[in-house]
């Protein structure tokens, strides 16, 4: 095996919301440190704005602005991909053919969309009344579809695997309802919602006022529904049913689908994967529980908490505070709890905010009850968050 072509102290794979937070606060902490961030991507995505990309509040160019922008000058980035990881002799293999050493690795390369896990879909979101917000190449498709539909039914899916977000099935529908109103047509097109869970949150709390949403909107709900194929050309949906009972063909006039996920290929095929195929960390260390020298967070993680970047937000200090007692010769002592948020857009002008740890207990962050919908947390999410995010989280300031 040849020598790493090149070494630094910190490398992190992954440029995305968690890679550009840690490098941040790393060169923060420990000035002068040598830290290289491993990302092929020129473009730097605010993934939550989606959201409303596709509910036609904000074009989706709001959601993108220059890696270079927000890539901290004092680290090294290299722009490759990442192939492969030898854990034993501390380096990683990039697609140009590099060999990087490390003393700490950070892995936080999020989480692979499947398209093609669903028989049929592959290439047709975008077309034909299929769209997702969960891409920058199809997150347009949605408004310019639901913006069109005058009569027939709207389908919305949830797929059976972890994803990003897992309240993002659900804001899209409520979008799509609210909009249907405004525009005079809900009572010419049925609105359904097709989803893998055994209710429409997890949390008792929110799931509460979450299923007076669904009342009062009169969306039909059909759960423990696994969405297994798509005919294109006739417009039907084909959903298993998750408990053994009968297939659903269901006809559509707009399908809104959220692909299977799962862990990046090259990450479940390597030393470092869970048997789920996701970074092994321990849950409150972001440790690797095999090889010390490893953290990783977000997307890409064996942390069992909800996958957003609200959790990254809590998980980063966590990260670096237990990189640099490692590095330090130190035990790590700094612990994560599995904090995560969901700001649940329930229509135009209209939010809960639901922030809630591993135990599924609520730990809500202001001083009123958050389980009622109000325009304060849709004002949050959709003008300070991303303010917030730009200038404070990726600059390792909050
Ligand atoms: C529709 C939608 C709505 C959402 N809504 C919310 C919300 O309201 N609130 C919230 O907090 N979160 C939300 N999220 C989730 C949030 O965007 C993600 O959880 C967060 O971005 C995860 O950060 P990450 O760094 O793990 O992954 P990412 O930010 O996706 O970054 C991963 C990076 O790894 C890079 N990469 C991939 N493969 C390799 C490789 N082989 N080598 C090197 N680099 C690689 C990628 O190019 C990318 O830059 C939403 C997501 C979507 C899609």
């Amino acid at each position: 095996m040849s020598a790493a072509t090149q070494h630094h102290d910190v490398v992190i794979v992954g440029g995305g919301t968690a890679g550009l937070t840690v490098a941040a606060r790393l060169l923060a902490a420990q000035p002068g440190l040598d830290v290289a961030v491993i990302e092929p991507s020129e473009t730097h995505y605010y993934q939550p704005i989606w959201t409303l990309v596709g509910g036609g509040v904000f074009d989706r160019e709001i959601s993108a602005r220059p890696e270079a922008d927000y890539m901290p000058a004092e680290a090294s980035w290299i722009r490759e991909r990442v192939l492969d990881f030898d854990p034993e002799a501390r380096v990683v293999t990039t697609d140009a053919g590099a060999r990087v050493g490390y003393q700490q690795l950070v892995v936080c390369a999020g989480i692979q969309l499947n398209w093609s896990a669903v028989d049929g879909l592959e290439g047709q979101a975008g077309q034909g009344g299929i769209c997702s917000n969960y891409a920058y190449e199809t997150v347009s498709s949605t408004w310019k579809f639901l913006r069109g539909i005058e009569q027939g039914r709207a389908v919305f899916t949830f797929p059976p695997t972890p994803i990003k977000c897992g309240g993002a099935p659900q804001k899209i529908t409520y979008l799509a309802d609210d909009h249907l109103r405004r525009r005079g047509v809900r009572d010419r097109v049925e609105v359904v919602y097709c989803a893998s869970t055994a209710s429409i949150f997890g949390v008792d709390k929110y799931r509460r006022s979450l299923e007076k949403v669904v009342g009062r909107k009169q969306i039909e709900t059909h759960f423990r529904r696994n969405l297994i194929a798509v005919r294109p050309s006739s417009r039907e949906a084909i959903f298993e049913d998750l408990d053994g009972g009968q297939e659903l063909v269901v006809k559509y006039d707009l399908l809104h689908v959220v692909p299977p996920q799962g862990a990046p290929d090259f990450i479940a095929r390597s030393a470092l994967a869970s048997d789920a195929g996701w970074v092994e960390v321990d849950k409150h260390t972001l440790q690797h529980t095999r090889y010390p020298d490893v953290f990783s967070l977000g997307d890409c993680s064996s942390l069992p908490c909800a996958k957003t970047g609200a959790a990254v937000r809590k998980q980063a200090p966590v990260l670096v505070d237990n990189l640099l007692a490692h590095r330090a010769g130190e035990a790590p002592s700094a612990r994560y709890h599995g904090y995560s948020s969901c700001p649940l857009v329930t229509g135009y002008g209209k939010l809960i905010l639901a922030e809630f740890d591993y135990d599924g207990v609520p730990t809500e962050s202001f001083p009123f009850d958050q389980s009622q919908e109000r325009y304060s947390m849709y004002a949050l999410k959709a003008y300070a968050l991303p303010e917030l995010y730009w200038n404070g989280m990726l600059r390792g300031r909050m």
